[in-house]
């Protein structure tokens, strides 16, 4: 799964790990870092190998691995130094993934970027093996839980009639929906949900002319709120709701580099906003990007990169 995984790959790694455990395999699941909290219900997240913590054991369960499964990224460089590691191992390796431009480093893949969440494809995977009826309460909820949060709770473009029949079926084999959604979304901690407000009343910036809004928040912003792994996750949707914006960024400055995400609305395609100026990618809509200047430096690079866009910011919405 990629680096600071979120419910879809954890849940679509933890969700597919089961399912192989029930054809007979053993399975084990690395994950290149930490995660947040709300995420640790999900079974079989106690036996999660977690990369950054320990190098050794990373390294030699991937060394004996026969067959490496690469969830939820299209490119090694989104897994850290367990990248290159995965590149030299011996195994087979299959991506399974749905976001844009992948890498041409598996052998095999499931790859669609018509799927909603990496969990889609894993429930297609199985469905397609004929091993429907092995989807039990557990699992389901581990690909409930990567579908529920890739589609912004069935909200985003790409919730289409199959992410529900999807969801459906899996609702059927036990997923409970109402603990998911209250275990992945009413978990905020004081601290956090202080640091949104915040942010929304002292650090949104929106820029009519370009159709842009935006926070920046720095490390010491987080200090003062106590900042945890995750809690800035979804800010960003906030900049998109307000009427009239097409695209909407975080620029934050965490411990390990500055990091930003993009979401937009319609033709305007952050992935290759993201792509062309900060090191990074995603999906049209959704995308994320890293800055290795100066949180000052990465906010003016940010802002003058605007006029540049103009005409595509103003064609959407
Ligand atoms: P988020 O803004 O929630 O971190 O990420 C949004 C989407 O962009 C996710 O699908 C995520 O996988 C992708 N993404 C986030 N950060 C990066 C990055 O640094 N590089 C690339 N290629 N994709 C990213
Ligand atoms: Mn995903």
């Amino acid at each position: 799964m990629h680096t600071k995984p979120d419910a879809d790959a954890l849940g679509s790694s933890l969700g597919m790990a089961q399912y192989l455990q029930k054809k007979g395999h053993d399975t084990k699941v690395i994950s290149p870092t930490g995660y947040p909290d709300f995420l640790k219900w999900m079974k079989g997240n106690s036996d999660v190998t977690v990369y950054s913590d320990d190098h050794e054991k990373g390294n030699q369960l991937v060394n004996n691995a026969e067959i490496i499964f690469c969830l939820d990224f299209s490119s090694l460089n989104r897994i850290d130094d367990l990248g290159e590691v995965i590149r030299n191992a011996g195994a087979k390796k299959v991506l399974i993934d749905h976001h844009l431009n992948p890498e041409d480093f598996a052998d095999f893949r499931s790859w669609s970027t018509a799927a909603a969440a990496t969990a889609e494809l894993v429930y297609d995977m199985i469905v397609d093996f004929g091993d429907e009826q092995l989807i039990d309460k557990d699992i389901a909820e581990c690909l409930y839980a990567g579908i529920m949060t890739d589609t912004g709770s069935f909200r985003h473009s790409c919730t289409t009639a199959k992410v529900h029949e999807t969801v459906a079926a899996l609702i059927n084999s036990g997923a409970n929906v109402t603990q998911v959604s209250s275990m992945v979304y009413d978990a905020y901690t004081y601290s956090r949900l202080k640091l949104i407000g915040y942010a929304l009343s002292e650090k949104l910036k929106v820029i009519p002319e370009y159709k842009v809004a935006y926070f920046v928040l720095s490390s010491d912003d987080l200090k003062k709120y106590n900042y945890q792994t995750g809690d800035s996750e979804g800010l960003v949707n906030y900049g998109l709701s307000i009427k009239g914006i097409t695209m909407a960024a975080t620029i934050i400055e965490r411990e390990d580099g500055i990091k930003m995400s993009f979401r937009s609305i319609g033709d305007f395609s952050v992935n290759n906003f993201a792509k062309e100026n900060f090191l990074g990618g995603g999906h049209k809509n959704a995308a994320g990007g890293k800055s290795e200047s100066s949180l000052k430096e990465t906010v003016k690079k940010f802002e003058e990169l605007l006029p540049k866009y103009k005409t595509e910011l103003n064609k959407t919405r």
